[in-house]
């Protein structure tokens, strides 16, 4: 049976309860025999804070680069609003991914069929929408040098963003484009501003010479960004797998996502590059919504996004593809039967607790199991 290691690191505000349902599950497939999962759990964000004056402690930071797989919750909070910018809770999200080496952001969006209502679209345009925007994570204008902005003494400022990419930062993030597009519905598309952009210019470049290579059974073509962003709101289901930069990716997948209803059904992954001796990847998995202090400590958060970011780890990180699927179906078969949370709560339909919802999937994905 393989075995992996699990660092569990809650977070703050719903963080800790979302996660609880994650623990369920995990603990469901310790006890059935399916995999052995050895669970460390750690602080992060503002628990790590007020315990250690740290967001993350170099002792939590040395378990997650020792892990398989990091399930995160949420950080943040009013609580640490004043604490010095280096030590936000969000200190914790930033380094983690740094530090793992996190080049790839996978966000997929899904339509679950008993949801479609829920969306700003038409339900013919999203009922059972299943894409996933690869975005790049490490590189690009958010950390391209120089980033000034510089007095020029004449009542006039200079504000500079530097967008830079290198062969390798873009054929790495393609590879796993093209790899994850293979185990779907083969095709990806890739986006950038290469009318406009030398970066894109570059980016276009090497994805193509990547596809011809290596990848030519995929099925591939180009979309200018902007176009992009039309497209998903127009015909979002032309998409497969959709690959780009930091910065594009930053606001497609936030347009993606919004396809799909709520912020409590939105699951992510961050991929690190295969190790050269196991070929495992680091990586992390968190649901996109923050620490919903509003809502915290009420037991009504919805915890489907952090379920469903547990299933990618499941698909991603432990060879478990065949449980994710159920795991998708579990849930999918919850919602089909009437249960919501109020984030997500329709008329005729029964609300339930953040409880109630992560034991009605793990009834359900028994129920599939066995
Ligand atoms: P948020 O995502 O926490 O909440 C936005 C709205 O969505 C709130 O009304 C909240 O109640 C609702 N919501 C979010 N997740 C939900 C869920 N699972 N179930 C039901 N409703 C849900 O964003 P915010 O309010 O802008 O930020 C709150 C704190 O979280 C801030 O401190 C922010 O910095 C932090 N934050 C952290 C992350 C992260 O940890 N990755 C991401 C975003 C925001």
């Amino acid at each position: 049976m393989a075995a992996f290691n699990i660092l569990v690191l809650p977070g703050d505000g719903i963080g800790t309860e979302v996660m609880a349902e994650v623990e369920r599950l995990i603990d469901w497939f310790n006890g059935q025999g399916i995999a052995r999962f050895e669970v460390e759990r750690g602080l992060v964000g503002g628990a790590a804070y007020d315990a250690h004056g740290e967001a993350i402690s170099e002792e939590t930071m040395a378990h997650a680069l020792a892990s398989d797989a990091v399930m995160f919750g949420a950080v943040g909070g009013p609580k640490w609003d004043g604490v010095p910018y280096d030590k936000r809770p969000e200190a914790a999200l930033l380094r983690l991914r740094k530090d793992l080496g996190l080049f790839a952001n996978l966000r997929p969006a899904i339509c679950y069929p008993a949801l479609a209502d829920a969306s700003t679209l038409k339900r013919e345009l999203v009922e059972g929408l299943d894409i996933l925007i690869v975005r790049e994570l490490t590189g690009g204008v958010y950390f391209g040098e120089p980033k000034e902005i510089v007095d020029l003494g004449n009542g006039q400022k200079r504000a500079v963003d530097t967008q830079v990419y290198q062969t390798y930062e873009i054929e790495r993030i393609a590879r796993v484009a093209f790899e994850l597009a293979r185990t779907r519905r083969n095709k990806v598309t890739s986006s950038d501003k290469k009318n406009v952009m030398k970066s894109g210019v570059l980016w276009d470049e090497v994805v193509r010479d990547l596809h011809r290579r290596d990848y030519a059974d995929v099925q591939f073509e180009h979309i200018l960004a902007d176009n992009c962003g039309m497209q998903l709101v127009r015909a979002p289901k032309q998409f497969d797998v959709i690959v780009t930069d930091n910065l594009f990716g930053d606001m497609l997948s936030d347009v993606a996502a919004m396809l799909t209803g709520s912020l409590g059904m939105l699951p992510s992954a961050s991929l690190g590059a295969p190790d050269e001796k196991t070929g495992r990847r680091k990586s992390m998995y968190e649901p996109v919504h923050g620490s919903a202090p509003d809502i915290a400590g009420k037991g009504i958060a919805n915890p489907i996004a952090t379920i469903a970011s547990f299933g990618m780890a499941l698909r991603y990180s432990f060879g478990l593809g065949e449980w994710a699927d159920k795991l998708d179906v579990a849930i999918a078969n919850v919602l089909d039967q009437g249960l919501r949370t109020r984030d997500i709560m329709q008329p005729g339909m029964r609300e339930v607790s953040t409880t109630q919802m992560g034991e009605a999937i793990a009834r359900e994905l028994a129920a599939l199991g066995g």
